[in-house]
């Protein structure tokens, strides 16, 4: 089974571990350069989008983060992973930097203070076997798309699932519902990259 790693910085780490287990995948922590040479997808979990910038920079893990996920190292976030697998965000708090990789602009945030967390139930394309139950918390919705990118769920009007290549990302967390199949769908993208 394909080894997948948890960037474990910061965030939800042991759900994502928990998850990609479930899911059939051998899961690992990743906190330093050598652990992320060694795996052969990473996911990037929910937590705070701008102390995990600032931590993958005091862990000398920015530089390698963005050669892995240029040389097409399948890579996964939720929520806040998301908003570093973005080429740009729309708001960035000063000094906050991505890895980048899905050629999209985030909002952070977005769905504002009355709707800090809630759950919706979305078709996701890619995700056999009927809706996802989706958790959202203080989620950044997608502002927009570049041609390469698939929109794959949408709730509203707003894309909140994408990819583009190996790269997947979430609004939402399904790390936090017991329900493998979005962790299932990536590992199934980590086998085929391999
Ligand atoms: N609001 C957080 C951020 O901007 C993301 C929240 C989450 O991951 N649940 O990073």
């Amino acid at each position: 089974s394909p080894v997948i790693g948890v960037l474990a910085l910061q965030g939800d780490v042991r759900e994502h571990l928990a998850a990609l287990a479930g899911a059939g995948a051998e899961a690992v922590q990743v906190r330093r350069p050598e652990e992320l040479a060694r795996v052969d997808g990473l996911v990037l979990p929910g937590g705070e989008s701008t102390t995990m910038s600032k931590l993958a920079h005091a862990f000398n893990l920015m530089e390698p983060l963005r050669a892995r996920v240029r040389a097409g190292m399948p890579a996964y976030g939720s929520c806040a992973g998301m908003i570093m697998l973005a080429d740009k965000i729309l708001d960035p708090r000063s000094g906050q930097e991505t890895v980048g990789g899905i050629d999209m602009i985030v909002r952070r945030n977005a769905f504002g203070r009355q709707n800090e967390s809630f759950e919706a139930a979305l078709d996701v394309a890619g995700v056999p076997g009927g809706p996802v139950e989706a958790v959202f918390i203080r989620a950044p919705w997608v502002e927009s798309t570049g041609a390469q990118v698939e929109i794959l769920a949408r709730y509203e009007e707003h894309a909140v699932a994408v990819r583009q290549g190996n790269l997947l990302a979430t609004s939402f967390h399904p790390e936090l519902t017991g329900d493998h199949r979005v962790h299932e769908a990536f590992a199934d993208l980590v086998r085929t990259a391999r």
